[in-house]
């Protein structure tokens, strides 16, 4: 039996002087329940909590650790840069091999411009459309988070979805106004903002693969025609590759399902666990960015030293290794596999959504391709099933409405474990 005596008084001190005792809100288990687990440190593919326990890692740091936790040649490259200081604010050579690495492992993107975070290379991306096409308004999908400043944060998924919160204080009618949303999956929605703002749109911006309200996956034909109609409307299309760049495949997203996007923007698994983004995209749009044009984008950290080597020692692993994402994709399927046969022996309807080393289990009895199907599902159900499951030692994102990540340090010995959790889970909840 597990205790968490340690994690119950971490979260309680925490809580006099950090707001709600994290530092980014899905931590804190609120829809889950309960309290939650404080992390001491992490190897592979386990977490070790502050009372000793040892749980399988399903969220990899939201993405990042695709490697599983604390690669050796991560974190003694980070060792040697650090010696030679933290950060200097100004040029440095490792930016131009971090960015050429990205440029030779992506497509369509001729400059890419370092931040440090998912957010910051959102924002800037869609401030780039706005300033390269002189239109206001863009058009995002209900239920999918492109990170939390201002204007996104409208119908967004993740953290939004989790709690509830349909609009956000502090955010002014002006900035929404100009952030129009359809379904995702629904291209005729699409169509018919296009007509009745048409000259007025920037951006279409869009996770080509949904991760933000579980994992939810495009229609055949649905990225293809949104790309379409950028085409004809002059509008730039923005993939939010946060989640799937360099996750479903060195080329992301783009080149998983084949469609180009005009700008890109990267999180998650380029920083390796650090703080780092990127956005990137065709030089006739990128080079509207200061200092080439007037589009004001900037960041004192940004591009600094163990930023940079973190991510440019994962990425040049993951090029470096053509066999790394179909081991992990071939992991990700037996879990699938695995749990898709425990689910069916309980009778408890369910959907699994997966591509790639992103899956979720949504417990619906129709299909989830959108956010209202997502949030339709029996998501008490799965806050149970959360906690069954960090009983037996499973870390799941303590939502329903985020994807699961599997990290390559993950053993088929651990997958058994998990999918033996899953029963025994499903077992005492269904009973
Ligand atoms: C996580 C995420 C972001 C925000 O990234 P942060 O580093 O948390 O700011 C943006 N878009 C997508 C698709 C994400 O998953």
């Amino acid at each position: 039996m597990k205790t968490y005596n340690n994690s119950i008084a971490l979260f309680e001190r925490a809580q006099q002087s950090i707001p709600g005792g994290v530092n980014s809100p899905v931590r804190a288990f609120k829809s889950v329940g309960g309290t939650p687990v404080f992390i001491e440190r992490a190897k592979g593919a386990y977490l070790y909590d502050a009372d000793g326990n040892q749980y399988i890692d399903y969220i990899a740091s939201w993405g990042p650790m695709i490697l599983g936790h604390a690669y050796e040649p991560v974190v003694k490259a980070i060792q040697e840069k650090a010696e030679g200081s933290t950060s200097f604010g100004a040029p440095t050579e490792l930016e131009i091999e971090m960015a050429e690495l990205i440029k030779s492992m992506t497509r369509n993107v001729d400059l890419v411009r370092m931040v440090s975070s998912g957010t910051e290379a959102c924002m800037s991306a869609l401030r780039l459309a706005r300033g390269y096409t002189g239109r206001n308004k863009f058009i995002k999908f209900e239920g999918c988070y492109h990170g939390h400043a201002d204007a996104f944060l409208v119908k967004a998924g993740s953290g939004l979805a989790t709690f509830d919160i349909q609009t956000v204080p502090g955010i002014t009618a002006g900035v929404s106004n100009d952030t129009l949303t359809c379904a995702y999956n629904d291209l005729d929605a699409v169509k018919q903002l296009v007509t009745a703002h048409k000259g007025e749109i920037a951006a279409i911006i869009i996770e080509p693969i949904a991760g933000n309200m579980g994992c939810i996956l495009p229609q055949p034909g649905f990225v293809e025609g949104l790309r379409h109609i950028c085409t004809e409307e002059g509008i730039v299309f923005i993939f939010d590759e946060v989640m799937t760049g360099f996750r479903l495949g060195a080329g992301g997203a783009q080149a998983t399902l084949n469609v180009d996007a005009d700008l890109v923007c990267y999180g998650k698994v380029i920083g390796a666990g650090m703080p780092v983004g990127a956005f990137g995209g065709k030089k006739e749009i990128m080079s509207h960015i200061a200092p080439l044009g007037n589009v004001y984008q900037a960041g004192t950290l940004s591009g600094n030293p163990l930023a940079m080597i973190a991510g440019f020692t994962l990425l040049q692993t993951l090029q470096n290794n053509p066999d790394f994402y179909r081991e992990l994709d071939a992991k990700t399927e037996y879990l699938h596999k695995g749990l898709e046969t425990v689910l069916t022996a309980t009778g408890k309807p369910f959907v699994i959504n997966r591509l790639g080393s992103m899956i979720s289990v949504h417990f619906s009895a129709q299909p989830v391709t959108d956010f209202a199907c997502a949030a339709a599902s029996d998501n008490a159900f799965f806050n149970k099933f959360f906690h069954a499951m960090l009983r037996r030692g499973i870390y799941l994102p303590p939502s329903a409405f985020e994807s699961w990540f599997l990290n390559n340090a993950l053993t088929y010995a651990d997958l058994d474990a998990t999918i033996a959790a899953a029963q025994e889970s499903l077992t005492e909840l269904c009973a």
